[in-house]
């Protein structure tokens, strides 16, 4: 490697900011942090700026700002503190940096993570739902900049060391047939269909074999997660939504599996940990120690599959329609998604009603080609609106 990389981590104080972080200090001969984002739980980014001692700091608001530099000064560090979207989008395109990690939530991370493409960044990207979103301007954006694009999700980065290196012939130029998505199948895989009513957002988020954020908890239990990375995975690899297929495997082992016309299919395995897909991104093509450890086949004992009950996961079914009606429908999905999940996190609305509501919004909302950025943030707007104006008709 020519010289120490220089990383941006956009959302540092999440889940996959703070895997990225841990994978990043155990190699501090090959990569530097050159920027951290956080926008809440702001005294453990100044905890991160202490221990990573980056150049640049992104908080959302002026008072959060003032605290940071206060705590910042005090520390006698000389990170600077960028404020609110042109705060993240700076740090993401600085001609210094080579890598921008994309772990915001929702599309909050649009924005950055398609300036980081813009720049010509090696991108990696755990925020999924900025791809599901714009899926056609973003990865035009990738082939103008010249980008490297590398996916985090594990299914996807599973997918991706599945393929061969010259995938982007076309899938059916390089053999392949199908794409298995693996999904876990959440916390309520198994729980009657009766009691789905009552479930909390505490039961949501205790999800069997990862530990995430809370959005992204909720959508593994709803399996809107799995829809969303439908939508992702035909954006990532050029496929059509009937080339990738669903396949519930509750142990969370194999992360994905590639479908060969000779009938092969070659699966990437691991521990459910997400610093292997960080640590593949990050060193790729290269391979980085990255912490996790070995898998014990002994231990996993055996795999199961199932394929996925549309009844129980409604979610699965609107994105799966979202994927096929393209346009602004997988846009109107994710933002009704995160209202919907908002909603259901705060108590306003029970669990089987973030699928209604997400149903009506998108029956409600026209399909329109998606030219610009701004057409994407008016379809999610609307869809917002429409998620809103749901809500007080409840009387939620
Ligand atoms: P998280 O909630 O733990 O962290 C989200 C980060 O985004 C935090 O740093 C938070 O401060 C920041 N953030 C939240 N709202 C913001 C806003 N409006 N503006 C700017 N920053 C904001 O979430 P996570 O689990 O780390 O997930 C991050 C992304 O990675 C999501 O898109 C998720 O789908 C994806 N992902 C996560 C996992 C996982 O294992 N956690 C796996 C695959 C993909
Ligand atoms: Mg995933």
């Amino acid at each position: 490697m020519s010289h120490v990389q220089r990383i941006t981590v956009l959302g540092a104080t999440g889940s996959i900011g703070l895997s990225t972080l841990d994978v990043v200090a155990r190699h501090p001969d090959r990569y530097q942090v050159f920027a951290l984002s956080g926008f809440s739980r702001l005294s453990e980014l100044l905890a991160l700026c202490i221990k990573h001692v980056p150049v640049f700091a992104v908080v959302p608001d002026e008072a959060a700002a003032g605290n940071l530099r206060e705590g910042l000064r005090t520390a006698g560090l000389a990170t600077e503190v960028l404020v609110g979207e042109a705060g993240l989008c700076q740090v993401a395109a600085d001609p210094q940096v080579d890598a921008v990690m994309a772990a915001i939530v929702g599309a909050a991370g649009l924005k950055p993570t398609l300036a980081a493409v813009e720049a010509g960044k090696k991108v990696l990207l755990a925020n999924k739902e900025a791809l599901v979103m714009s899926g056609h301007l973003f990865m035009q954006a990738v082939r103008q900049s010249g980008a490297v694009l590398l996916p985090i999700d594990s299914e996807h980065n599973a997918i991706f060391q599945c393929l061969p290196g010259d995938f982007t012939r076309g899938l059916g130029q390089v053999g392949v047939r199908r794409i298995l998505l693996t999904a876990s199948g959440g916390p309520f895989r198994e729980t009657p269909l009766g009691d789905l009513q009552n479930v909390t957002p505490e039961q949501a988020c205790a999800h069997p074999n990862w530990s995430m954020g809370r959005k992204i908890s909720v959508d593994s239990a709803s399996m809107m997660n799995k829809g969303l990375e439908l939508i992702e995975a035909c954006w990532l690899f050029d496929a059509q939504p009937s080339q990738v297929e669903v396949v519930v495997h509750p142990q969370s082992v194999i992360h994905s599996l590639v479908d060969y016309i000779d009938g092969s299919v070659l699966a990437q395995l691991g521990n459910p940990d997400m610093r292997t897909p960080i640590a593949h991104a990050l060193a790729w093509p290269e391979r980085l120690a990255s912490g996790v450890a070995p898998l014990d086949l002994f231990a996993v004992a055996r795999l199961d599959f199932q394929a996925p009950d549309e009844q129980r996961f409604p979610c699965l079914r609107l994105a799966r329609q979202a994927a096929q009606a393209g346009g602004s429908a997988p846009a109107v999905l994710n933002a009704a998604n995160e209202i919907a999940v908002a909603a259901f996190l705060e108590r306003r609305i029970r669990y089987p009603e973030i699928a209604s509501m997400i149903e009506e919004v998108l029956n409600q909302e026209a399909v329109v080609a998606l030219d610009g950025l701004e057409a994407v943030f008016a379809a999610d707007g609307r869809a917002r609106l429409l998620a809103e104006q749901w809500l007080s008709r409840q009387g939620r």
